[in-house]
């Protein structure tokens, strides 16, 4: 049976995801930005808490584990490089681990770039991608550790799942996203009818999560570094896709 989704808001800007497995019942959060909006997404839902797939150690992806844990009695899987950080965890996961949520299995991805310690979640059978602050709608996550080719990378590997597949993040930062697209990448019509999509999904109280490898591929400048509409926007002509990325961060985070 396929997984079940169910996206929602927590705090300002992180977006919050449970992911059901329908046959046996188990339910994941991915990670745990805050209590009461993942409470209510269970009690909208009806599904019952049995594990937190962590993505990153930042307080905004960890800091309702422990009212969770508590009030759950849920499994907490953690990044290993994320171990001194992550509280209560019961679980620590590695690039190639397996892990299961019921019967859904997800591969663990080692996803660096975004901080030294961050996983994705590819659950292969269904499709769907949690890639918590490494690839975001239109955008990725800031470089707050190591080296932009680190990130660089990580999207590149994320890039070459299949086009259908279904890319939950871990923030909705998509309309300052899609003004920095659309300067970086003013020609590109697919990015003008995305980023008028973003526009009327915000004036709906609405986010364009999941997005799809596709549609990113198709829009996201970091995902572009090595199309010439992009080495151009920032003056790297011939230059190899790594630079341009690596420029095209430092400009987003001028932006
Ligand atoms: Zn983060």
């Amino acid at each position: 049976m396929p997984a079940q989704v169910h996206v929602f808001r927590c705090l300002t800007d992180n977006i919050g995801a449970l992911v059901h497995d329908p046959k046996t019942g188990a339910c994941a959060a991915i990670d745990a930005p805050e209590e009461a909006p993942i409470l209510a997404a269970l009690a909208e839902t009806g599904w019952r808490l049995t594990d937190i797939l962590v993505t990153h150690r930042h307080a905004d992806h960890v800091q309702a584990i422990g009212p969770l844990k508590r009030g759950t009695g849920c499994r907490v899987v953690a990044p290993h490089k994320a171990r001194d950080q992550v509280p209560l965890a019961d679980a620590l996961v590695r690039e190639g681990d397996t892990v299961h949520v019921g019967e859904l299995a997800a591969h663990v991805w080692e996803t660096p770039g975004h901080c030294a310690d961050h996983v994705s979640y590819w659950f292969a059978a269904d499709r769907d991608l949690f890639a918590g602050d490494t690839l975001f709608t239109l955008g990725c996550g800031r470089v707050l550790e190591g080296d932009p080719a680190d990130l660089w990378a990580s999207l590149q590997r994320l890039a070459g799942l299949p086009d259908e597949s279904r890319v939950f993040c871990g923030h909705d930062y998509t309309l300052s996203n899609a003004r920095f697209a659309l300067a970086a990448d003013p020609d590109n019509e697919a990015l003008k009818a995305r980023a008028a999509e973003a526009e009327a999904a915000k004036a709906a109280d609405r986010f364009l999560v999941p997005t799809t490898i596709g549609q990113e591929k198709a829009t996201n400048p970091f995902l572009r570094a090595g199309e010439p509409e992009l080495a151009r926007a920032v003056h790297k002509e011939g230059a190899a896709a790594v630079e341009v990325f690596r420029a095209l961060r430092e400009w987003k985070n001028r932006f």
